[in-house]
């Protein structure tokens, strides 16, 4: 979501004719894009606010602006900490940024329209909705991000069509809770009537979205990723814990079985879908047994990938003031150490299944020297080809796999679509 607003607010820079600098030292003007999910994120953004203090107090022409989710809705104690900053802007609340530097840097706005203008690559992600209501006790979003807002299906539309025209082929649709689209909009919408107008969209051949809550994945949501062709097969549904009284401490809202029941509903409704989760590995008071049958729902469900973390504490969250991060960081790493060696071999198997098998890959670019895109479900294909087929980013290949291993797979081009 923060890539997806900083390349929004450097499309608008593009357009007032302010091109990006290779390092900030040399730039006249500093945006700070912040995450505070993790607390090292955090950490990490204040460290660099205080290195460009130094740099500010030796050239004060230059312009700082800070924006992302370290700015919540109060942030007057962050103005009195860092005075060198010029501007403190809530995520997607960019104008007043523009405002500014327009103003320092005497930039006409007049004709200043136009909120895509960056030229994108093959795939992007479009901010749907901002915030979450959901409150999980070990969550900062919530407070630093505020309540669900959805932007409108026709403001999506635009942005999206105009995207397409640039030439993007994938979106993916981003919501810090994305399967409670539109509750707040009126009339109500949900996430099926906002997927299946994107779907719309000629020249745009593929729709993902991230992330879903499983309380709010509904069978209409699941029945429109199945009946449509440009939706990817591809759901990833955190289940954070695999026990019932930790899940309960995290305030999550459902139970293991219940989480077992929606993901084999899945399965059952759209037979060759993909899954990945997350997962928070010593949470407060989680035993040892808790985590293990955090371990059991992996080799249950048999996810395609996992994206662990080792829980840290936020200040201002709920867990933070009535829980005790009572599991020592060795520990955290030794069940970390656990799931990403478990859900290695399950990786494993599950990609080397995929060998002889023919993927339509969409053709994102080159990664470390390899050609290189994303299947329908998800997995990353690297391409070997002769060199003499012309293949463009942006073109839909069927690729026959060679080669897997737990995180990717090889393979050779057979047709293009
Ligand atoms: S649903 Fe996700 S974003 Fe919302 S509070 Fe829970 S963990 Fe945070």
């Amino acid at each position: 979501m923060n890539k997806s607003d900083s390349e929004m607010l450097a499309g608008q820079f593009e357009n007032l004719g302010i091109i990006p600098d290779k390092s900030f030292e040399d730039a006249d003007i500093m945006v700070l894009n912040t995450c505070v999910v993790r607390q090292s994120a955090e950490d990490n953004a204040v460290s660099l606010l205080n290195k460009i203090k130094l740099l500010k107090s030796s050239d004060d022409q230059k312009f700082l602006a800070v924006m992302g989710c370290m700015v919540g809705p109060n942030f007057r104690n962050l103005s009195e900490q860092f005075p060198h900053v010029d501007v403190w802007a809530r995520p997607q609340e960019f104008n007043s940024i523009i405002n500014l530097v327009c103003n320092r840097f005497n930039i006409n706005l007049d004709g200043f329209l136009s909120n895509v203008t960056e030229k994108p690559g093959v795939t992007k992600f479009i901010s749907v909705t901002h915030g979450c209501d959901k409150f999980c006790t070990f969550c900062i979003i919530p407070y630093r991000r505020g309540r669900e807002k959805s932007r409108t299906i026709n403001e999506l539309m635009e942005e999206i069509i105009i995207y397409v025209e640039k030439g993007v082929r994938e979106v993916t649709l981003l919501g810090q809770n994305i399967d409670s689209y539109g509750h707040d909009l009126r009339p109500r919408k949900d996430l099926a009537d906002l997927i299946q107008k994107v779907h719309e969209i000629k020249g745009l051949d593929r729709i993902r979205f991230l992330t879903s809550h499983p309380n709010d994945m509904s069978i209409r949501i699941i029945e429109t990723i199945r009946d449509l062709p440009k939706v990817c097969k591809n759901i990833n549904l955190p289940f954070q814990a695999g026990d019932d009284i930790v899940l309960s401490n995290m305030r999550r809202g459902y139970t293991v079985n219940q989480f077992l029941d929606k993901i084999n509903l899945i399965k059952k409704m759209i037979p060759n879908v993909t899954l990945t989760t997350d997962l928070i590995v010593g949470f407060p008071g989680e035993t040892r047994l808790q985590f293990e049958n955090s371990l059991n729902v992996l080799r249950e469900i048999e996810f395609d990938k996992v994206h662990v973390a080792g829980y840290s504490t936020r200040k201002g969250t709920v867990a933070s003031r009535k829980l005790n991060d009572d599991i020592s960081i060795e520990e955290k790493k030794i069940r970390i150490r656990e799931v990403n060696d478990l859900q290695e071999d399950i990786q494993y198997n599950k990609n080397h299944r995929l060998i002889d098998s023919q993927l339509d890959v969409l053709v994102e670019g080159h990664k470390r020297g390899n050609l290189f895109g994303r299947a329908m479900n998800d997995k990353i294909v690297y391409i070997d080809f002769d060199g003499e087929t012309k293949i463009n980013y942006g073109e839909i290949i069927g690729v026959n796999i060679t080669e897997s291993s737990p995180w990717s797979l090889r393979g050779v081009p057979v047709t293009k679509l």
